[in-house]
Protein backbone atom coordinates (compact mmCIF):
# COMPACT_ATOMS: atom_id res chain seq x y z
CA UNK A 1 0.00 0.00 0.00
CA UNK A 2 1.07 3.36 -1.26
CA UNK A 3 2.36 5.88 2.00
CA UNK A 4 2.47 8.39 -0.61
CA UNK A 5 0.50 11.75 0.44
CA UNK A 6 0.47 14.64 -1.54
CA UNK A 7 0.09 18.24 -0.74
CA UNK A 8 -0.45 21.24 -3.33
CA UNK A 9 -0.06 24.55 -3.11
CA UNK A 10 -1.10 27.40 -5.75
CA UNK A 11 -0.75 30.72 -5.65
CA UNK A 12 -3.89 31.64 -3.80
CA UNK A 13 -5.77 33.12 -6.87
CA UNK A 14 -8.63 31.54 -9.17
CA UNK A 15 -6.58 30.87 -12.40
CA UNK A 16 -3.69 28.80 -10.26
CA UNK A 17 -6.50 26.98 -8.18
CA UNK A 18 -8.30 25.82 -10.86
CA UNK A 19 -5.71 23.91 -12.54
CA UNK A 20 -4.21 22.92 -9.33
CA UNK A 21 -7.07 21.36 -7.65
CA UNK A 22 -8.78 19.61 -11.31
CA UNK A 23 -4.66 18.20 -10.94
CA UNK A 24 -5.34 16.98 -7.25
CA UNK A 25 -8.21 15.25 -8.12
CA UNK A 26 -6.71 13.31 -10.63
CA UNK A 27 -4.18 12.29 -8.18
CA UNK A 28 -6.87 11.39 -5.76
CA UNK A 29 -8.64 9.45 -8.84
CA UNK A 30 -5.04 7.00 -8.92
CA UNK A 31 -5.32 6.34 -5.46
CA UNK A 32 -2.72 9.10 -4.04
CA UNK A 33 -4.36 10.85 -0.96
CA UNK A 34 -4.23 14.82 -2.10
CA UNK A 35 -4.88 17.86 0.23
CA UNK A 36 -4.96 21.39 -1.71
CA UNK A 37 -3.95 24.34 0.58
CA UNK A 38 -5.53 27.80 0.23
CA UNK A 39 -5.49 30.94 2.37
CA UNK A 40 -7.63 30.99 5.44
CA UNK A 41 -9.63 33.87 3.86
CA UNK A 42 -10.25 31.40 0.72
CA UNK A 43 -11.05 28.57 3.12
CA UNK A 44 -13.79 30.45 4.88
CA UNK A 45 -15.41 32.11 2.40
CA UNK A 46 -15.06 29.91 -0.82
CA UNK A 47 -17.11 26.45 -1.08
CA UNK A 48 -15.09 23.70 -2.78
CA UNK A 49 -16.32 20.90 -4.47
CA UNK A 50 -12.97 18.89 -4.27
CA UNK A 51 -14.54 15.62 -4.34
CA UNK A 52 -11.59 13.08 -2.30
CA UNK A 53 -9.64 16.13 -2.54
CA UNK A 54 -9.02 17.37 1.77
CA UNK A 55 -8.37 21.26 2.05
CA UNK A 56 -6.26 22.75 4.17
CA UNK A 57 -5.36 26.05 4.88
CA UNK A 58 -2.02 28.44 5.80
CA UNK A 59 -1.90 32.00 6.42
CA UNK A 60 -1.31 34.98 4.13
CA UNK A 61 -1.11 37.51 7.32
CA UNK A 62 -4.37 38.83 5.29
CA UNK A 63 -6.82 36.21 6.86
CA UNK A 64 -9.88 38.75 7.32
CA UNK A 65 -9.81 40.30 3.56
CA UNK A 66 -7.14 38.08 1.50
CA UNK A 67 -5.60 39.51 -1.93
CA UNK A 68 -8.27 42.11 -2.20
CA UNK A 69 -7.43 43.60 0.84
CA UNK A 70 -3.93 43.59 0.38
CA UNK A 71 -1.99 47.77 -0.27
CA UNK A 72 -0.23 46.00 -3.37
CA UNK A 73 0.45 42.40 -5.18
CA UNK A 74 4.13 43.12 -4.22
CA UNK A 75 2.62 43.26 -0.26
CA UNK A 76 0.78 40.41 -0.58
CA UNK A 77 3.40 38.10 -2.31
CA UNK A 78 6.10 39.46 0.48
CA UNK A 79 3.66 38.99 3.29
CA UNK A 80 2.30 35.61 1.85
CA UNK A 81 6.06 34.20 2.10
CA UNK A 82 6.73 35.15 5.41
CA UNK A 83 3.44 33.85 7.21
CA UNK A 84 2.81 31.04 4.34
CA UNK A 85 6.14 29.80 5.31
CA UNK A 86 5.58 29.39 9.12
CA UNK A 87 1.87 28.34 8.36
CA UNK A 88 2.75 25.78 5.71
CA UNK A 89 5.58 24.00 7.97
CA UNK A 90 3.62 23.51 11.03
CA UNK A 91 1.07 22.28 8.83
CA UNK A 92 3.81 20.01 7.63
CA UNK A 93 4.90 19.18 11.01
CA UNK A 94 1.39 18.04 12.16
CA UNK A 95 0.62 15.69 8.91
CA UNK A 96 1.81 12.48 6.68
CA UNK A 97 2.61 14.40 3.84
CA UNK A 98 5.37 12.74 1.59
CA UNK A 99 5.35 15.44 -1.13
CA UNK A 100 4.67 18.97 -1.97
CA UNK A 101 3.69 20.04 -5.51
CA UNK A 102 3.69 23.66 -5.26
CA UNK A 103 3.35 26.53 -7.85
CA UNK A 104 6.28 26.59 -9.51
CA UNK A 105 7.07 30.45 -8.97
CA UNK A 106 6.73 30.00 -5.27
CA UNK A 107 10.03 28.99 -4.39
CA UNK A 108 9.42 29.57 -0.33
CA UNK A 109 7.29 26.96 -0.56
CA UNK A 110 10.05 24.81 -1.62
CA UNK A 111 12.43 25.68 0.78
CA UNK A 112 10.16 25.49 3.47
CA UNK A 113 9.22 21.67 2.54
CA UNK A 114 12.79 20.79 1.77
CA UNK A 115 14.08 21.70 4.91
CA UNK A 116 11.29 19.83 6.40
CA UNK A 117 12.65 16.53 4.33
CA UNK A 118 9.99 16.23 1.77
CA UNK A 119 10.92 16.07 -1.72
CA UNK A 120 9.08 19.28 -3.38
CA UNK A 121 8.17 19.52 -7.11
CA UNK A 122 7.07 22.00 -9.17
CA UNK A 123 3.38 22.72 -10.74
CA UNK A 124 3.72 24.92 -13.92
CA UNK A 125 0.42 26.75 -14.24
CA UNK A 126 1.20 28.30 -17.55
CA UNK A 127 2.09 27.05 -21.22
CA UNK A 128 5.59 24.77 -22.01
CA UNK A 129 6.44 27.80 -24.58
CA UNK A 130 6.19 30.51 -22.03
CA UNK A 131 7.96 28.07 -19.06
CA UNK A 132 11.07 27.12 -21.22
CA UNK A 133 11.51 31.19 -22.10
CA UNK A 134 11.98 32.04 -18.90
CA UNK A 135 14.43 28.83 -18.27
CA UNK A 136 16.31 29.51 -21.31
CA UNK A 137 16.61 33.67 -20.76
CA UNK A 138 17.50 32.79 -16.98
CA UNK A 139 19.93 30.12 -17.97
CA UNK A 140 21.39 32.78 -21.00
CA UNK A 141 20.37 30.80 -23.76
CA UNK A 142 18.29 32.65 -25.13
CA UNK A 143 18.18 36.81 -25.21
CA UNK A 144 15.23 39.08 -25.99
CA UNK A 145 15.67 41.17 -29.24
CA UNK A 146 16.50 44.58 -27.69
CA UNK A 147 13.69 47.74 -26.60
CA UNK A 148 13.36 49.51 -29.75
CA UNK A 149 14.51 46.59 -32.09
CA UNK A 150 10.85 46.83 -34.44
CA UNK A 151 10.01 43.61 -35.57
CA UNK A 152 13.37 42.00 -34.69
CA UNK A 153 12.78 38.54 -33.26
CA UNK A 154 14.62 36.25 -31.23
CA UNK A 155 16.47 32.90 -32.90
CA UNK A 156 13.89 30.00 -33.21
CA UNK A 157 15.62 27.56 -30.16
CA UNK A 158 14.44 24.21 -29.18
CA UNK A 159 11.20 24.03 -30.31
CA UNK A 160 10.33 27.98 -30.05
CA UNK A 161 9.78 29.53 -32.66
CA UNK A 162 11.79 33.29 -33.23
CA UNK A 163 9.88 36.05 -31.36
CA UNK A 164 9.48 39.40 -31.01
CA UNK A 165 10.46 41.08 -27.88
CA UNK A 166 6.57 41.71 -26.76
CA UNK A 167 6.09 38.26 -27.46
CA UNK A 168 7.81 37.07 -24.67
CA UNK A 169 6.50 36.85 -21.42
CA UNK A 170 6.92 40.23 -20.09
CA UNK A 171 8.24 39.28 -16.34
CA UNK A 172 11.05 38.16 -18.44
CA UNK A 173 12.15 42.16 -18.18
CA UNK A 174 13.35 43.27 -14.93
CA UNK A 175 11.46 46.72 -15.45
CA UNK A 176 7.95 44.45 -15.08
CA UNK A 177 5.36 46.85 -12.70
CA UNK A 178 5.43 43.59 -10.14
CA UNK A 179 9.06 43.69 -9.16
CA UNK A 180 8.39 40.80 -6.35
CA UNK A 181 6.45 38.85 -9.22
CA UNK A 182 9.67 39.13 -11.99
CA UNK A 183 12.92 37.46 -10.21
CA UNK A 184 10.70 34.47 -9.23
CA UNK A 185 9.04 34.01 -12.35
CA UNK A 186 12.23 33.95 -14.34
CA UNK A 187 14.09 31.30 -11.82
CA UNK A 188 11.15 28.76 -12.07
CA UNK A 189 13.47 25.83 -12.99
CA UNK A 190 16.29 27.34 -11.84
CA UNK A 191 17.37 24.54 -9.33
CA UNK A 192 15.96 21.37 -11.93
CA UNK A 193 18.46 19.16 -12.77
CA UNK A 194 18.77 16.37 -15.25
CA UNK A 195 15.89 13.93 -13.41
CA UNK A 196 14.11 16.17 -11.64
CA UNK A 197 10.38 16.94 -12.12
CA UNK A 198 8.68 19.66 -13.27
CA UNK A 199 4.96 19.31 -14.32
CA UNK A 200 3.68 21.57 -16.96
CA UNK A 201 -0.64 22.53 -17.44
CA UNK A 202 -0.09 21.17 -21.21
CA UNK A 203 -0.45 18.02 -23.32
CA UNK A 204 2.26 16.19 -25.55
CA UNK A 205 0.38 16.32 -28.76
CA UNK A 206 0.09 20.26 -28.36
CA UNK A 207 3.52 21.14 -27.09
CA UNK A 208 5.75 18.16 -28.62
CA UNK A 209 8.43 20.24 -29.61
CA UNK A 210 9.07 22.64 -27.16
CA UNK A 211 8.36 19.84 -24.07
CA UNK A 212 11.23 17.68 -26.39
CA UNK A 213 13.63 20.58 -25.47
CA UNK A 214 12.96 20.99 -22.10
CA UNK A 215 13.40 17.11 -21.43
CA UNK A 216 17.27 17.68 -22.24
CA UNK A 217 17.54 19.70 -19.35
CA UNK A 218 14.81 17.88 -16.39
CA UNK A 219 12.16 15.77 -16.21
CA UNK A 220 9.36 17.76 -18.08
CA UNK A 221 5.94 15.98 -18.21
CA UNK A 222 2.64 17.77 -19.65
CA UNK A 223 -0.40 16.32 -17.78
CA UNK A 224 -2.87 18.50 -18.91
CA UNK A 225 -4.98 19.84 -19.49
CA UNK A 226 -6.31 20.17 -15.64
CA UNK A 227 -9.65 21.46 -17.09
CA UNK A 228 -13.06 19.17 -16.59
CA UNK A 229 -14.11 17.92 -19.60
CA UNK A 230 -16.11 15.53 -21.16
CA UNK A 231 -15.00 12.46 -21.10
CA UNK A 232 -13.75 10.94 -25.17
CA UNK A 233 -17.30 9.90 -26.12
CA UNK A 234 -19.31 12.27 -24.57
CA UNK A 235 -21.08 15.12 -25.83
CA UNK A 236 -19.40 18.44 -25.83
CA UNK A 237 -22.88 20.10 -25.07
CA UNK A 238 -23.52 19.35 -21.59
CA UNK A 239 -23.58 21.86 -18.56
CA UNK A 240 -22.22 20.96 -15.81
CA UNK A 241 -18.29 21.63 -15.90
CA UNK A 242 -16.57 23.26 -12.56
CA UNK A 243 -13.46 22.72 -11.11
CA UNK A 244 -14.91 23.04 -8.13
CA UNK A 245 -14.16 26.32 -6.57
CA UNK A 246 -15.27 29.49 -7.56
CA UNK A 247 -14.12 32.83 -6.09
CA UNK A 248 -16.71 34.89 -7.37
CA UNK A 249 -19.92 33.53 -8.02
CA UNK A 250 -21.24 32.89 -11.61
CA UNK A 251 -24.40 34.76 -12.76
CA UNK A 252 -26.92 31.59 -13.90
CA UNK A 253 -28.60 34.06 -16.25
CA UNK A 254 -25.76 33.01 -18.91
CA UNK A 255 -26.68 29.61 -19.50
CA UNK A 256 -30.80 30.45 -20.17
CA UNK A 257 -29.91 33.07 -22.47
CA UNK A 258 -27.54 31.09 -24.15
CA UNK A 259 -30.64 28.27 -24.53
CA UNK A 260 -32.19 30.84 -26.61
CA UNK A 261 -29.62 31.39 -29.30
CA UNK A 262 -29.16 29.30 -32.27
CA UNK A 263 -26.09 26.92 -32.27
CA UNK A 264 -22.70 28.50 -33.03
CA UNK A 265 -24.26 32.16 -33.00
CA UNK A 266 -22.62 34.11 -29.99
CA UNK A 267 -19.34 35.68 -29.07
CA UNK A 268 -17.86 35.09 -25.58
CA UNK A 269 -15.88 37.53 -23.96
CA UNK A 270 -13.72 37.52 -21.09
CA UNK A 271 -10.52 38.69 -19.96
CA UNK A 272 -10.03 35.83 -16.91
CA UNK A 273 -9.82 36.98 -13.31
CA UNK A 274 -7.37 39.92 -13.41
CA UNK A 275 -6.82 42.06 -15.86
CA UNK A 276 -8.29 45.48 -16.64
CA UNK A 277 -8.53 46.61 -20.12
CA UNK A 278 -9.32 50.10 -19.47
CA UNK A 279 -12.47 52.63 -20.12
CA UNK A 280 -10.96 53.47 -24.43
CA UNK A 281 -10.53 49.55 -24.95
CA UNK A 282 -14.04 48.62 -23.82
CA UNK A 283 -15.52 51.05 -25.80
CA UNK A 284 -13.48 49.57 -28.75
CA UNK A 285 -14.55 46.57 -27.90
CA UNK A 286 -18.53 47.48 -27.27
CA UNK A 287 -17.96 49.10 -31.11
CA UNK A 288 -16.44 46.20 -32.37
CA UNK A 289 -18.92 43.35 -31.10
CA UNK A 290 -21.90 45.62 -31.66
CA UNK A 291 -20.55 46.23 -35.20
CA UNK A 292 -20.59 42.03 -36.06
CA UNK A 293 -24.54 42.38 -35.26
CA UNK A 294 -24.13 39.11 -33.66
CA UNK A 295 -25.32 37.97 -29.59
CA UNK A 296 -22.55 38.42 -27.32
CA UNK A 297 -22.00 37.70 -23.71
CA UNK A 298 -19.60 39.79 -21.91
CA UNK A 299 -17.85 39.60 -18.87
CA UNK A 300 -17.02 42.62 -17.21
CA UNK A 301 -15.98 41.60 -13.25
CA UNK A 302 -17.36 44.33 -10.56
CA UNK A 303 -14.25 46.50 -10.68
CA UNK A 304 -14.17 47.20 -14.12
CA UNK A 305 -17.84 48.12 -14.22
CA UNK A 306 -17.63 51.58 -13.44
CA UNK A 307 -15.61 51.77 -17.38
CA UNK A 308 -18.16 49.80 -19.19
CA UNK A 309 -19.80 52.14 -21.88
CA UNK A 310 -23.38 50.96 -20.78
CA UNK A 311 -24.66 53.66 -22.77
CA UNK A 312 -23.62 51.95 -26.08
CA UNK A 313 -25.35 48.45 -24.86
CA UNK A 314 -28.53 49.57 -23.71
CA UNK A 315 -30.32 48.84 -27.08
CA UNK A 316 -28.47 45.05 -27.42
CA UNK A 317 -29.19 43.81 -23.48
CA UNK A 318 -32.60 45.29 -23.41
CA UNK A 319 -33.78 43.29 -26.99
CA UNK A 320 -31.45 40.53 -25.86
CA UNK A 321 -28.78 40.51 -28.14
CA UNK A 322 -26.26 41.06 -25.20
CA UNK A 323 -25.21 40.24 -21.84
CA UNK A 324 -23.21 41.59 -19.13
CA UNK A 325 -22.30 39.30 -16.09
CA UNK A 326 -19.84 40.22 -13.44
CA UNK A 327 -18.50 36.60 -13.58
CA UNK A 328 -19.62 33.14 -15.76
CA UNK A 329 -19.84 29.54 -15.55
CA UNK A 330 -17.08 29.79 -18.07
CA UNK A 331 -16.84 25.63 -18.60
CA UNK A 332 -20.33 25.40 -19.05
CA UNK A 333 -20.27 28.69 -21.32
CA UNK A 334 -17.72 26.98 -23.51
CA UNK A 335 -19.32 24.08 -23.59
CA UNK A 336 -22.26 25.18 -24.66
CA UNK A 337 -23.84 24.68 -29.03
CA UNK A 338 -24.86 28.10 -28.71
CA UNK A 339 -21.09 29.64 -28.65
CA UNK A 340 -18.91 29.90 -31.87
CA UNK A 341 -16.44 31.92 -30.58
CA UNK A 342 -14.54 33.21 -27.68
CA UNK A 343 -12.62 36.53 -27.39
CA UNK A 344 -10.14 36.01 -24.66
CA UNK A 345 -6.88 37.45 -23.48
CA UNK A 346 -5.19 34.15 -23.57
CA UNK A 347 -4.53 33.36 -20.22
CA UNK A 348 -3.53 29.74 -20.07
CA UNK A 349 -6.47 28.50 -18.51
CA UNK A 350 -8.78 30.05 -20.83
CA UNK A 351 -6.81 29.06 -23.83
CA UNK A 352 -6.42 25.43 -22.33
CA UNK A 353 -10.24 25.61 -21.49
CA UNK A 354 -11.03 26.82 -25.08
CA UNK A 355 -8.91 24.22 -27.34
CA UNK A 356 -10.79 21.45 -24.53
CA UNK A 357 -13.99 22.08 -25.84
CA UNK A 358 -13.75 23.34 -29.13
CA UNK A 359 -13.96 27.03 -29.35
CA UNK A 360 -12.41 28.83 -31.79
CA UNK A 361 -10.40 31.99 -30.39
CA UNK A 362 -9.98 35.60 -30.72
CA UNK A 363 -6.88 36.44 -29.09
CA UNK A 364 -6.54 39.97 -27.32
CA UNK A 365 -3.33 39.37 -25.86
CA UNK A 366 -2.58 42.00 -23.27
CA UNK A 367 0.46 40.95 -20.95
CA UNK A 368 2.64 38.29 -19.00
CA UNK A 369 2.38 34.83 -20.80
CA UNK A 370 -0.62 35.62 -23.00
CA UNK A 371 0.86 37.03 -25.81
CA UNK A 372 3.06 34.11 -26.71
CA UNK A 373 0.21 32.03 -25.84
CA UNK A 374 -1.84 33.87 -28.31
CA UNK A 375 1.21 33.18 -31.04
CA UNK A 376 0.78 29.46 -30.85
CA UNK A 377 -2.85 30.12 -30.60
CA UNK A 378 -3.22 31.03 -34.28
CA UNK A 379 0.18 29.56 -35.96
CA UNK A 380 1.06 26.81 -34.49
CA UNK A 381 -2.38 25.29 -33.29
CA UNK A 382 -4.51 26.96 -35.86
CA UNK A 383 -7.25 27.75 -33.57
CA UNK A 384 -8.23 31.47 -33.67
CA UNK A 385 -7.10 34.39 -35.30
CA UNK A 386 -4.77 36.93 -32.92
CA UNK A 387 -6.21 40.66 -33.22
CA UNK A 388 -3.71 43.58 -34.24
CA UNK A 389 -2.88 46.40 -31.54
CA UNK A 390 -3.06 50.15 -32.65
CA UNK A 391 0.57 50.92 -30.92
CA UNK A 392 -0.40 54.65 -31.32
CA UNK A 393 -3.74 54.03 -29.53
CA UNK A 394 -2.66 51.29 -27.26
CA UNK A 395 -5.72 49.62 -28.37
CA UNK A 396 -6.81 46.59 -30.04
CA UNK A 397 -9.81 48.95 -32.38
CA UNK A 398 -13.15 48.39 -32.97
CA UNK A 399 -12.53 47.47 -37.28
CA UNK A 400 -9.79 44.78 -35.77
CA UNK A 401 -12.21 43.58 -33.39
CA UNK A 402 -15.57 43.15 -35.76
CA UNK A 403 -12.89 41.73 -38.96
CA UNK A 404 -11.42 39.26 -36.36
CA UNK A 405 -15.22 37.75 -35.04
CA UNK A 406 -16.18 37.51 -38.04
CA UNK A 407 -13.33 35.52 -39.54
CA UNK A 408 -13.22 32.99 -36.83
CA UNK A 409 -17.20 32.78 -36.96
CA UNK A 410 -17.15 32.52 -40.54
CA UNK A 411 -14.02 30.05 -41.00
CA UNK A 412 -14.70 26.45 -41.13
CA UNK A 413 -10.92 25.61 -41.09
CA UNK A 414 -11.25 27.10 -37.79
CA UNK A 415 -13.76 25.35 -36.58
CA UNK A 416 -12.56 22.04 -37.38
CA UNK A 417 -9.32 22.91 -36.04
CA UNK A 418 -10.44 23.71 -32.80
CA UNK A 419 -12.56 20.75 -33.04
CA UNK A 420 -9.71 18.49 -34.20
CA UNK A 421 -7.90 20.24 -30.17
CA UNK A 422 -10.67 19.14 -28.47
CA UNK A 423 -10.54 15.75 -29.49
CA UNK A 424 -6.69 15.59 -28.88
CA UNK A 425 -6.96 17.39 -25.33
CA UNK A 426 -9.77 14.44 -24.41
CA UNK A 427 -7.78 11.77 -25.37
CA UNK A 428 -4.73 13.41 -23.81
CA UNK A 429 -6.90 12.82 -20.32
CA UNK A 430 -8.21 9.98 -21.01
CA UNK A 431 -7.17 6.43 -19.80
CA UNK A 432 -3.74 5.46 -21.93
CA UNK A 433 -3.54 9.29 -23.14
CA UNK A 434 -0.67 10.84 -22.98
CA UNK A 435 -0.98 12.81 -19.81
CA UNK A 436 -2.56 10.04 -18.15
CA UNK A 437 0.37 8.01 -19.02
CA UNK A 438 2.39 10.97 -17.58
CA UNK A 439 0.51 10.92 -14.88
CA UNK A 440 1.30 7.07 -14.10
CA UNK A 441 4.99 7.85 -14.40
CA UNK A 442 4.67 10.05 -11.40
CA UNK A 443 2.49 8.36 -9.44
CA UNK A 444 4.81 5.42 -9.63
CA UNK A 445 7.47 8.21 -8.89
CA UNK A 446 5.90 9.29 -5.76
CA UNK A 447 5.22 5.74 -4.72
CA UNK A 448 8.71 4.82 -4.74
CA UNK A 449 9.98 7.27 -3.31
CA UNK A 450 7.61 7.64 -0.53
CA UNK A 451 9.76 5.44 1.74
N1 LIG B 1 -13.32 32.24 -15.28
C1 LIG B 1 -14.59 31.95 -14.86
N2 LIG B 1 -15.57 32.86 -15.09
C2 LIG B 1 -15.34 34.05 -15.72
C3 LIG B 1 -14.03 34.33 -16.17
C4 LIG B 1 -13.04 33.39 -15.94
O1 LIG B 1 -14.84 30.90 -14.26
O2 LIG B 1 -16.28 34.83 -15.86
C5 LIG B 1 -12.23 31.26 -15.02
C6 LIG B 1 -11.76 30.60 -16.28
O3 LIG B 1 -12.55 29.45 -16.55
C7 LIG B 1 -10.30 30.29 -15.97
C8 LIG B 1 -9.92 31.35 -14.97
O4 LIG B 1 -11.11 31.94 -14.49
O5 LIG B 1 -10.18 28.99 -15.40
C9 LIG B 1 -9.06 32.44 -15.59
O6 LIG B 1 -7.79 31.94 -15.82
P1 LIG B 1 -6.87 32.42 -17.01
O7 LIG B 1 -5.58 31.66 -16.90
O8 LIG B 1 -7.56 32.28 -18.30
O9 LIG B 1 -6.65 33.97 -16.80
P2 LIG B 1 -6.15 34.87 -15.56
O10 LIG B 1 -7.29 34.98 -14.64
O11 LIG B 1 -4.96 34.19 -14.95
O12 LIG B 1 -5.81 36.16 -16.21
Amino acid sequence: MSKANVLLVPYPCQSHINPMLQFAKRLASKGVPAALIVTRFIARTVRFYAGPVRVESISDGHDEGGLPSAASVDEYVERLESNGSASLAALIEEGHFTHVVYDSFMHWVARTARGLGLSAVPFSTQSCAASAVYYYVNSGLLDAPPPGDAGGRSEPFAGLPGLERWEFPSFVFHDASYPALTAPALAQFADRDAGDWVLVNSFDELEFEVLDGLKHHFKARAIGPCVPLPAVDDSVDVDCFTYGANLLSPEDTCIKWLDAKSPRSVVYVSFGSNASIGAAQMEELARGLLATGKPFLWVVRAGEEAQLPRHLLDAATASGDALVVRWSPQLDILAHRAVGCFVTHCGWNSTLEALGFGVPMVALPLWTDQPINARFIEEAWGAGVRARRDASAGVFPRGEIEQCVRAVMEDEDGSDAARRWSEAARAAVAPGGSSDQNLEEFVNYLRASAG
